[in-house]
């Protein structure tokens, strides 16, 4: 297959990403980077992620930190979380990610919520005041507009597949489709940027269910997309059960092309770099926006607790940057100085030119354009 034949219908999505050919593959990584610039632009925006908890509600087949799984359980304090987010306002990261297993426990909600108005009035200096994702997972509409209304902006609820009978198969009887579309309409009209996404290379899953993820995507509408590669966690039902799934090879391959594809389908959204690209290459975030990505989430839960949301295999093995800063600096190049040997990206990326989106939202330019 060669670009000038790819069309972007069911069909022709559904051959690219069946199209294994390393050259064609690489062409449309270039295409959709050089769409990316001449669209969203050079820069690429962080999102600080803090990981508030790995207690969850949910029991999702695949999820390492599912209701079940015997794992020991976190959660951040206040402080903590209040702490890490001064660090990304030193650090002119611009924006958050609040994300944890699903909770719907009034004491959880009122934390959120007490939260989101306190990062709010956090000094930026010069900067906007952070803007803030939350990615927690189905909540009433009522919960939704609390926090919307505490200052929450953006919500990240992938559909994890948009093929009904996939979801079924890797979710538990109790858990939804219907219930999942309708939280992303709920988010969507109360006025978040409601972005979403799906694992890619999961057990079962077909091109042409990959490909309907990308036509789901358009057909939301969605301002924002983090999609990544489904990795195995070794004590999951999924993994236990058995059923094959593509290499790490393959599915690394697979999550930069899912990237370049929902570029060219979509140019001016904003797509996550996924830290689950990384788990499959050290390199993998920069390789993620040399495909097509605009958006990076380096990890700042503090390190004792990172460790525990141990979402899928060598997940925890990454180490973005120090969670402690000395607050009197204001370091612009967190990245160049991380002194972590694992974490390349700010090398990487200052190597390439890429221009990092310091101290601004980097909201989609999709969804302002509406
Ligand atoms: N509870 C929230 C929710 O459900 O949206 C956020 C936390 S959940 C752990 C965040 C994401 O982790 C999920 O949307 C899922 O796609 C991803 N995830 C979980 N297990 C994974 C796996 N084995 N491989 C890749 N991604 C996984």
């Amino acid at each position: 297959m060669t670009l000038s034949e790819l069309t972007l219908d069911r069909e022709g999505l559904a051959a690219a990403i069946a199209c294994e050919d390393a050259a064609f593959e690489a062409a449309l990584r270039e295409e959709a980077y050089s769409v990316k610039v001449a669209t969203v632009g050079p820069e690429v925006y962080l999102r600080g992620l803090i990981e508030i908890s790995n207690i969850c509600v949910k029991d999702c087949l695949y999820c390492g930190i599912r209701r079940d799984i015997r794992c020991q359980r976190y959660e951040l304090s206040e402080e903590e979380v209040l702490a890490t987010a001064r660090i990304a306002a030193h650090r002119r990261f611009g924006s958050v990610v609040i994300q944890g297993g699903e909770r719907t426990d009034a004491a959880f909600i009122r934390k959120i919520t007490r939260l989101l108005k306190e990062i709010k009035s956090i000094d930026t200096e010069d900067d906007p005041p952070l803007g803030i994702t939350l990615s927690l997972g189905e909540q009433s509409r009522e919960v939704y507009e609390e926090w919307f209304d505490a200052g929450a902006h953006r919500y990240l609820l992938r559909i994890e597949s948009s093929n009904p009978d996939l979801y079924r198969k890797i979710h538990p009887a109790d858990h939804s489709y219907d219930r999942r579309l309708q939280a992303l309409y709920d988010l969507k009209e109360i006025g978040y940027q409601a972005g979403t996404g799906a694992m890619i290379g999961m057990p079962f899953q077909t091109a042409e269910d990959m490909a309907d993820d990308l036509l789901f995507y358009k057909e939301f509408d969605a301002p924002m997309v983090g999609m990544g590669p489904y990795n195995p966690h070794p004590e999951t039902p999924l993994t236990l059960s058995g059923a094959p799934y593509p290499s790490a090879e393959r599915r690394f391959a697979l999550g930069l092309k899912m990237i370049a594809l929902l570029r060219l389908l979509m140019p001016d959204i904003n797509i996550a770099a996924a830290t689950a690209l990384e788990v499959l290459d050290p390199r993998g975030r920069e390789k993620g926006i040399l495909a097509g990505a605009n958006v990076i989430m380096p990890n700042i839960t503090p390190e004792e607790q990172m460790v525990k949301y141990n979402l899928y295999d060598r997940k925890t093995l990454l180490r973005d940057c120090p969670s402690s800063v000395d607050p009197s600096k204001r370091d612009t190049h967190i990245c160049r100085n991380c002194v972590f040997p694992f974490c390349s990206l700010g090398d990487g990326l200052s190597g390439r030119k890429i221009v990092i989106g310091y101290g601004r939202w980097g909201d989609s330019k999709h969804f302002r354009r509406k």
